[in-house]
């Protein structure tokens, strides 16, 4: 195919498609790629280039592209219920999902919400929390707590618990007032000062705070931040101490990503954890159907399910989608879990180790700052001020066989769990050729 077929697709794109977190009037500088089709780490477009899914298509490819084994769920799924609805009716994948995932937290979470995207299982998250508190005659519970530069999501309920500038300020009139607390930063060495500050609004905000939220380990979109697990044990402490729901939300860290299947793991020292050890609430979405369907979960306790336990409807959770525990989600979903069953985090142990080999020159180059890795998540910060670096960044890595979106000045890489030595070695190099070609022409 040619070029020609390549630009077709652009224009008649760039007309019609109103494209996400895009400035239209800007995106004819950074034309989106017309893709044609994906088979493994590798996307390809109509001219047969093909380019490395490094960020896993914002985070949710964990297997790459068309993998054989979640295709032939969803086939057999598809040929067997594509939906029914799950109010008055229920489902093998549906029931099998809940159970699979409860167990993964040896029934501390006890029971699952089917929502159909991350913004969407904020939401319930945020809904279940005040409603229990409400049913359980503590009206006053109804603020929210969340950390700076978090990130949970853009619809109007989830946007009011998310700390990034660019996605916020334009409807902040519309939001639901949030406490936002001081978050801790490895490379700021401030956890105690974060946990203070969280202990000091709890106090001050006593019997009024429905629920804390937070990215565990990870906060993502605001550019891959990350803090050690003991600042989640304390903050789960306070949660407890202060009778606070803590919202967990792994949207972006579960499903393997930071070395272990929920990220909340890593919280337990050399004993397994208790059931009170675990969040209130844990979301999940992104890699939970691999990239293939949309579907997210909100797991949490028996102490939250009997809030709404009662003979008066309106005292129930009411709330549903449209495509409420959608089958063909749940089928891709049960075989993303098949994965963890056979061993996927070992395979993941090893991946990240590769990543961190082929990685560790950059650690001695004088343009980056604080090279961080948590399991299959690795950023580092480019320090040489460029003027819309993300966007020069994401076109010269197209050059390089590479698909990625640095976010502001910050690098980071998200792989589908496909990576040998051979890919980390290629990505690393691609990496570096790109930032050289970046920095050069700056
Ligand atoms: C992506 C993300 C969300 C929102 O999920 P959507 O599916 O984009 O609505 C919420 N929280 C975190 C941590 C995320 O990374």
């Amino acid at each position: 195919m040619s070029e020609a077929v390549q630009q077709d697709w652009q224009r008649r794109s760039l007309a019609a498609v109103w494209h996400p977190c895009t400035q239209m009037a800007r995106a004819q500088d950074v034309p989106p790629l017309p893709i044609a089709r994906g088979q493994g780490p590798w996307l390809f477009d109509h001219q047969g280039r093909r380019y490395f899914d490094a960020n896993s298509s914002w985070w949710v490819n964990l297997f790459g592209h068309a993998d054989p084994g979640l295709n032939d769920a969803i086939r057999h799924q598809l040929d067997t219920l594509p939906h029914v609805m799950l109010a008055g009716c229920t489902h093998e994948p549906a029931v099998r999902l809940a159970e699979r995932l409860s167990a993964r937290t040896s029934g501390a979470l006890g029971h699952l919400f089917f929502g159909s995207d991350g913004a969407s299982a904020v939401e319930i998250a945020l809904k279940q929390s005040f409603h229990s508190w409400r049913n359980r005659g503590q009206t006053d519970k109804r603020e929210f707590v969340c950390l700076k530069n978090g990130y949970h999501g853009e619809t109007i309920g989830a946007l009011a618990v998310t700390d990034v500038a660019i996605f916020r300020d334009a409807y902040d009139p519309l939001l639901m007032r949030a406490h936002i607390v001081e978050s801790p930063d490895q490379r700021l060495g401030n956890e105690a000062q974060a946990l203070a500050a969280m202990r000091s609004l709890l106090l001050a905000r006593q019997g009024r705070i429905a629920a804390v939220i937070v990215e565990p380990l990870v906060q993502g979109a605001t550019g891959m931040v990350m803090h050690a697990p003991s600042y989640l044990r304390s903050l789960r402490a306070l949660c407890t101490e202060f009778e606070v729901h803590l919202i967990a939300d792994e949207i972006a860290v579960g499903c393997g990503r930071t070395g272990t299947f929920f990220a909340w793991e890593q919280t337990a020292g050399d004993q397994a954890l208790q059931p009170g050890d675990w969040p209130d609430f844990l979301l999940l979405s992104k890699g939970i159907t691999g990239g293939t369907m949309p579907l997210s979960l909100v797991l949490t306790t028996e102490a939250v399910f009997q809030a709404f336990w009662s003979q008066d409807v309106t005292r129930g959770f009411l709330h549903s989608h449209s495509y409420t525990g959608n089958p063909l989600a749940c089928a891709a979903a049960n075989a993303v879990l098949d994965r963890f069953d056979a061993g996927q985090l070992r395979a993941n142990q090893a991946q990240s180790g590769w990543l961190t080999e082929a990685f560790a020159p950059l650690a001695a180059d004088g343009r980056i700052a604080h090279l961080r890795q948590r399991g299959m998540i690795l950023a580092f910060d480019v320090t040489p001020r460029v003027e819309r670096f993300s966007e020069a960044f994401h076109l010269a890595a197209r050059r390089h066989e590479l698909l990625i979106r640095p976010i502001g000045q910050t690098v980071y890489l998200m792989p589908p769990y496909l990576i040998d030595a051979e890919t980390a070695a290629f990505l690393a190099q691609a990496v570096r050729q790109t930032l050289d070609e970046v920095l050069h022409a700056a």
